[in-house]
């Protein structure tokens, strides 16, 4: 075996592999001080200690086998009933999987293979709002399943009529988000599942995002829009638990209305010389500490929990809407009301504002067409509304001012956004990715 450089012939000790790992993330985003807007759903120290406890008590089992460790499966169980329960599901039946995008792989590789068992589709395509996240265009990459994107409406939510134009024979699925990432927008879920009925093809809700949190804004009196199993038509839902259910990362659920339909998920292989094997969803190995985390959360905090942090996300993000639609030349995208939105500007080059913001310790995603910021807001952002606002009402003055903004991104997404051909832009990625992920 040639002697290898970098795994180093003896081990370091406990404390100096941490105090290594402790100085590498000296320049990973700090999210703990509330100044990145996304990825990371901050609920405060004492709840992550929680979620970190009961992930480290059984980081070592596996979820693959809920009969070699029953305790997973009754967690498992119980988070789903929970989850059907804020969903209206009756009847439904789901699994935990590891994050929003294996819940929609596996909502589409089922309504591929129902269509195909029971339709005799070979050829699936699905209508998608163009807005929806991009793990549809992976399921149907992987899947081979045909995503037909239709653009949003004015109002940036999934134009009903032109998705009822692209439903042809081959249509097997529908999908709406509750809400959309980009604009924090709620789709007609009911009229889309209307149309979807109409058409005998099955509806997907992404609720990834909102599936913890509309429920609890419903029952603190703000307007929601009946979004899912109570919506007759609706046959899948997908909601995160590493959202705005404050769970460790790499939990969310998955849901059917009936487990008829959850059959055409699973996979069952019976001539392995390894014994039988099942495995309800695309992981094999199934980490025990997510559903463990899941379960204590859920536990921890409880439907007072949740209701006292929904309160502080709506509030702390209506707070920032209604700051930064006061911002001269800044506006709000669409009309989102819940914890995510976007603003853009027709007077100033916002992707300059996010490097000047970014310069001032703030991390806020870049959108394009339009170009956009994006914020998602988590409790952690209740105690820095005011010096985000300050910092962007002065960003935004000295660039309508002219002043040059620091040097940062600006540049690659203007260049990004003025490619025309979308293959070339991809290209432009894969190369950027190869870079990123080679050796140092
Ligand atoms: C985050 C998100 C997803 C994907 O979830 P991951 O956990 O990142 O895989 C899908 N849909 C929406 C609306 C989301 O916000």
């Amino acid at each position: 075996m040639p002697k290898s450089s970098h795994l180093a012939s003896q081990g370091m000790s406990h404390q100096d592999v941490l105090a290594r790992m402790r100085e590498m993330r000296t320049d990973d985003a700090r999210w703990q001080e509330g100044r990145t807007w996304s990825l990371v759903y901050n609920a405060g120290e004492e709840l992550r200690r929680v979620a970190a406890e009961a992930y480290t008590e059984f980081m070592s089992e596996n979820g693959l086998s809920p009969l070699a460790f029953p305790s997973l499966r009754r967690f498992e169980a119980e988070v789903l009933t929970i989850a059907a329960e804020l969903f209206h599901g009756d009847t439904a039946a789901g699994t935990m999987t590891s994050g929003g995008t294996e819940s929609i792989l596996m909502a589409i590789k089922t309504a591929r293979d129902f269509a195909r068992a029971e339709r005799g589709i070979t050829e699936p395509e699905m209508v998608l709002p163009a807005s929806v996240h991009p793990a549809f265009q992976k399921a149907a990459h992987y899947f081979g399943v045909k995503a037909l994107n239709i653009p949003v409406g004015a109002d940036l939510r999934a134009d009903v009529d032109a998705m009822r134009a692209a439903i042809g024979p081959r249509t097997v699925l529908v999908v709406g988000s509750a809400p959309s990432y980009p604009h924090g927008v709620v789709d007609p879920i009911s009229e889309l599942a209307a149309l979807a009925q109409e058409r005998g093809v099955l509806l997907h809700v992404d609720a990834c995002l909102g599936g913890f949190l509309l429920p609890f804004a419903r029952r603190l009196g703000h307007a929601i829009p009946d979004f899912d199993f109570a919506v007759p038509g609706v046959t899948s839902i997908s909601a995160d638990l590493h959202k705005y259910g404050y769970a460790a990362k790499g939990a969310s659920v998955v849901l059917y209305r009936t487990p008829e339909l959850r059959r055409y998920q699973f996979f069952t292989f019976a001539g392995w010389s390894g014994g039988l094997y099942a495995s309800p969803s695309m992981a094999g190995t199934r980490p025990g500490g997510a559903i463990a985390a899941a379960w204590a959360v859920l536990k921890y905090l409880g439907e007072e929990g949740y209701l006292r942090l929904s309160r502080q996300v709506l509030d702390t993000a209506r707070a920032l809407r209604e700051g930064i639609a006061a911002v001269p030349g800044l506006k709000l995208l669409g009309e989102p009301s819940l914890s995510i939105f976007a603003f853009s500007s027709d007077t100033l080059d916002v992707y300059a504002l996010g490097d000047a913001m970014e310069a001032r310790g703030w991390k806020l995603d870049r959108q394009m067409s339009p170009p956009a910021l994006h914020l998602m807001v988590t409790p952690a952002h209740a105690a820095v509304v005011q010096s985000f606002l300050a910092d962007l009402r002065a960003c935004a003055a000295l660039l309508a001012s002219g002043a040059p903004a620091p040097d940062g991104s600006a540049a690659m997404y203007g260049m990004l956004g003025s490619i025309p051909d979308r293959a070339q832009a991809e290209g432009f990625l894969l190369q950027f990715m190869d870079g990123l992920y080679s050796a140092e």
